[in-house]
Formats: C-alpha cells, sequence, structure tokens
C-alpha cells in the first residue's frame, strides 16, 4: 500500500485511502493492491464498500489492481476459499496462488509491449495467473506463456507487484486512464 502511495505521488498524483463508500466517492481513480483477496472481499463486504466499489467499476472507474487487486477485479475465479466472491469488471478467469509452494516468491524481467524498453522488473508473491483472457486484452505473458498483466477499458491489473520494484509505468497508464475518464 505504502509503495503503491509513494508511486502514485512520485507521479504528480493526488492520492489518499478508501475505507468507507463517501470516500470512494471522491476519487476518480481506486488502485486496489495486493494482500489476501478474500480478506479484503470480506472487509469490503464489512465496511459496505462493495456494492458502491461495483457499482463505481460499471459505472467505468479506473481502477488498478495488483495480485490480491487482480483477483478482485476479475468476473471468474478458480481456487477462491468458500464464500469467497470479487469485484468483477475483468472478463477474465484467474486462478489463486498458481505458482505453488515451491515458487511462492519470485522476480522475473517482464517484456511487456505496451511499456516499451526496458521490460519490467516484477515481483511474484504467492501470485496468481490469468487462465483466461475472454474481452479483455492481455499485456505481458511469462516465459511459458501463462497472461501475468491484463487490460479492459479502464481497467488495469497484474499479478505481480511493480511498484516494489521501483517500477512506475503501469501507475503511469493507470494516472493516464484517470485522466481519460475525467
Ligand atoms: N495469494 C493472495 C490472494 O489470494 C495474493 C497475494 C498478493 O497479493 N501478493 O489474495
Amino acid at each position: 500500500m505504502r509503495e503503491h502511495v509513494e508511486v502514485l505521488a512520485h507521479l504528480g498524483a493526488r492520492v489518499s485511502r478508501v475505507r468507507r463508500p463517501e470516500e470512494l466517492a471522491a476519487v476518480d481513480g481506486l488502485v486496489i493492491p495486493g494482500g489476501e483477496s478474500s480478506v479484503i472481499d470480506k472487509l469490503a463486504r464489512a465496511f459496505d464498500l462493495r456494492a458502491p466499489v461495483v457499482a463505481a467499476i460499471r459505472a467505468g472507474l479506473p481502477v488498478y489492481g495488483t495480485c490480491a487487486g487482480l483477483i478482485l477485479l476479475a468476473d471468474r475465479l478458480r481456487d477462491g476459499i468458500a464464500g469467497q466472491v470479487t469485484f468483477g469488471g475483468l472478463d477474465i478467469a484467474v486462478r489463486r496462488n498458481a505458482f505453488g509452494s515451491q515458487a511462492e516468491s519470485f522476480e522475473a524481467d517482464l517484456d511487456v509491449p505496451v511499456l516499451g524498453d526496458p521490460p519490467v522488473s516484477a515481483a511474484f508473491i504467492r501470485a496468481p495467473v490469468v487462465e483466461e483472457v475472454g474481452a479483455a486484452t492481455p499485456l505481458a505473458a511469462l516465459p511459458d506463456g501463462r497472461v501475468v498483466a491484463v487490460e479492459q477499458g479502464p481497467l488495469l491489473a497484474t499479478s505481480f507487484h511493480p511498484e516494489v520494484s521501483g517500477e512506475t509505468r503501469f501507475h503511469a497508464r493507470f494516472l493516464r486512464n484517470v485522466r481519460a475518464a475525467a
């Protein structure tokens, strides 16, 4: 979370935290960070944020989701815990914890054609993968072909964390979506 705030502030954005529906209504874009998607889902429901977030996504709010955030933006979830739901918005199927325990966390240099050179240094932490891209556009894949970044309209999502490796181009792309929607 702190890393997202730092990257966005560095890029000139005014950043605030969203915990309540009034706070969501006040922002022009939303970052859903990593963490544990089932816990974020539970908290969103407990704090009456789920319905407003779903409505905002439907209304076209630009969102950038990393890792758990990608899971929460997926229309279809595989390997969710019992009762876990997502906000949806991206027409993708996602598998949680797709790398198993032998490779829970790793870093990879990823070619992301829409971002140009140099490759993105990507930190994967108990990361999900996108198993079906549906109407979304894949932006990056691992060497084995598994999709790890997608976009669909104002929604952008990566199964890795660019914010921990000093990478700013995904956040810049998100802010471009925010300006375009304003
Ligand atoms: N495995 C976590 C989940 O299912 C995501 C991990 C992360 O956000 N770094 O939500």
